[in-house]
């Protein structure tokens, strides 16, 4: 499996200026070659490669390797859509491959610029530990609010994929219980609500103060609360990989849409609603846990699953007595609402199974070339 993650650089001033030279430079050559392109109708990479070459290390002062990099990315960009000349932002991605940039040691990469290569510090987060050899392909070089961060595209082991699973665990997730099993364990959002109103009540008052010290709070609380509710989240989503691995079983989710078909780019209105983007973000650490761990995820149609009975398959709204409790109409079943959901999430999976594995995202088309991103160290 295919996951695109986000590395921060840790530039010093001069760093930061000479990437930033090197990423004009390198999209003003994109022009440029965009332009050439347009004009005689030659989108193939190896044809403008031919015509431009020297012209583009001359006229820009690129490196051999990075004049390659910028046609490919004029190239690509053209395969997506040739019905008109395309422009590139002064501050698009640099595009970069092994030849100019490689990592060193733990915590550096080497990136060549127009000066020639540095050695810049970067956050791997969650990805310390990950074999650097496992780096793929292509990676952008991004310029974010001032800030330089690299998409790197890494391979995530999945031939260790856990063989004939003995059923499924199913996470039902939402806004009270953050994540409750199908073995009836709840992983209560409790903490996280609490200190969300905090920090609300903390907003609040310090919103009114225009000064330049109260924004300058109110930026530090907002940073604080995400980074609390990522390490929420990444807790429970480790603990429920913990309990499929050592049970031997497969996890089920719900499909809500996102979390499996989004690819590259989180959409503004996943971003802004709360909620889903709490059920994005757990689900995709689940995802990539689990992935690391060799435990198998599927996906299943969320329809109805508060409001089916886990025992006799019956739906109706009435089953569902308030938040927290289920009652069934038809058979009379009681159980924590979550609870029952969740089984209902793994049962879809265990009745489905060649279907759901199909699904599962692990081996077939859905994750194909479509990696995933993870926000890391930001
Ligand atoms: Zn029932």
């Amino acid at each position: 499996m295919l996951l695109t993650i986000k590395v921060k650089l840790l530039t010093n001033q001069e760093h930061h200026d000479i990437l930033l030279k090197t990423m004009e430079r390198f999209n003003d050559a994109c022009n440029y070659i965009s332009a050439v392109a347009w004009e005689n109708q030659r989108f193939g990479k190896i044809g403008l490669q031919k015509i431009l070459y020297y012209d583009v290390r001359e006229l820009f002062g690129l490196s051999a390797q990075m004049t390659v990099r910028a046609v490919g990315k004029v190239s690509e960009s053209y395969k997506i859509d040739d019905r008109k000349q395309h422009h590139f932002r002064h501050h698009g991605a640099t595009v970069y491959d092994k030849r100019i940039l490689s990592p060193k040691g733990a915590d550096r990469v080497s990136i060549l610029t127009l000066e020639g290569r540095i050695l810049v510090p970067v956050v791997y987060g969650e990805f310390r530990k990950l074999d650097k050899k496992r780096i793929r392909g292509q990676a952008d070089l991004v310029y974010i609010k001032n800030v330089f961060y690299l998409m790197l595209v890494i391979d995530l082991p999945d031939d260790e994929l856990m063989k004939n699973p003995d059923g499924t665990l199913g996470v039902d997730m939402g806004i009270v219980n953050l994540a409750v099993t199908s073995d009836g364990e709840v992983f209560s959002g409790d903490k996280c609500t609490k200190s969300r109103q905090k920090y609300t009540t903390l907003k609040k008052r310090l919103q009114p103060v225009k000064t330049w010290n109260a924004k300058k709070h109110l930026k530090r609380i907002s940073g604080k609360e995400r980074r609390f509710k990522k390490d929420v989240n990444h807790c429970i989503a480790k603990q429920i990989v913990k309990v499929a691995k050592d049970t031997h079983r497969m996890i089920a989710l719900e499909d809500l849409g996102g979390i499996r078909k989004s690819g590259h780019t989180v959409s503004k209105g996943l971003r802004t609603s709360i909620g889903k983007w709490a059920f994005y973000e757990l689900g995709m650490y689940i995802q990539y846990k689990a992935q690391m761990a060799g435990v198998p995820v599927s996906f299943v149609d969320p329809k109805y699953t508060s409001q089916q009975c886990s025992e006799c398959g019956f739906i109706s709204k009435g089953n569902r007595k308030n938040q927290s409790e289920f009652v069934c109409l038809e058979c009379g079943h009681s159980e924590n609402a979550d609870v029952n959901a969740a089984k209902n999430i793994s049962f879809r999976v265990d009745v489905n199974r060649p279907i759901a594995l199909r699904s599962s995202g692990l081996k077939e088309e859905s994750w194909k070339g479509r990696p995933t991103t993870l926000v890391v160290g930001s």
